[in-house]
């Protein structure tokens, strides 16, 4: 399933139609810049459910009319096998990219196990990571942390940055984000203001 922020992206970027609003949110056309909209159509879409979501995505693609298909945004089976060769981990980000605390526990159950199945099957690699989708404290909850357990996980990623001890919740393992674009200065500045508790 391509994730839903990327298929927004691609419809804003690649739109051939400029609509001027969508549920009383400012669309981006010429004098209305692209990614500040794009990041307030995402935070709105990003709490519904996603049935609800993928019907948003869809009307909201079909008044944009993008040019070209979705397909190329990501890493096919046979890119992600070419990862597995290479020694990489490989970890499950759920198959909805929903915020698991707001998902009945059933559903967080069988995205959480049937995610990491497909992956293993797949991919003939154990699957053992999860990183929760937007990891922020509330974006996951105790129920999600005992089906993350039972669906098999060994650790669960947030998005809270920080360093990991021993004592750090095995599925609560902080983690910083590093843009790639911005070299190993920018790591190394990272580090130092973890390592500082800053
Ligand atoms: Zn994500």
């Amino acid at each position: 399933m391509p994730a839903w922020w990327e298929v927004l992206a691609w419809a804003v970027v690649n739109r051939t139609r400029d609509v001027c609003s969508w549920e009383g949110e400012t669309l981006p056309s010429e004098s209305v810049p692209d990614v500040p909209v794009r990041a307030r159509l995402a935070e709105r879409l990003k709490r519904r459910h996603r049935h609800s979501r993928q019907e948003a995505l869809l009307e909201l693609t079909n008044r944009l009319a993008p040019a070209g298909s979705p397909d190329d945004l990501f890493l096919d089976w046979e890119g992600a096998r070419s990862l597995v060769q290479r020694r990489f981990d490989i970890g499950s980000h759920t198959m909805f990219h929903s915020i698991l605390s707001s998902e009945p526990a059933e559903e967080q159950r069988r995205d959480l196990a049937d995610s990491r199945h497909q992956l293993e099957e797949e991919l003939c690699t154990p699957v053992r990571i999860l990183a929760y989708p937007n990891g922020l404290p509330g974006d996951y909850d105790e129920t999600t942390i005992s089906m993350a357990r039972s669906a098999g996980y060994a650790y669960a990623l947030t998005t809270e940055r920080g360093i990991n001890r021993r004592t750090t919740p095995r599925y609560e393992v902080k983690r910083f984000m590093v843009d790639p674009s911005a070299g190993l200065t920018a790591i190394k500045g990272v580090v130092k203001a973890v390592f500082s508790g800053r």
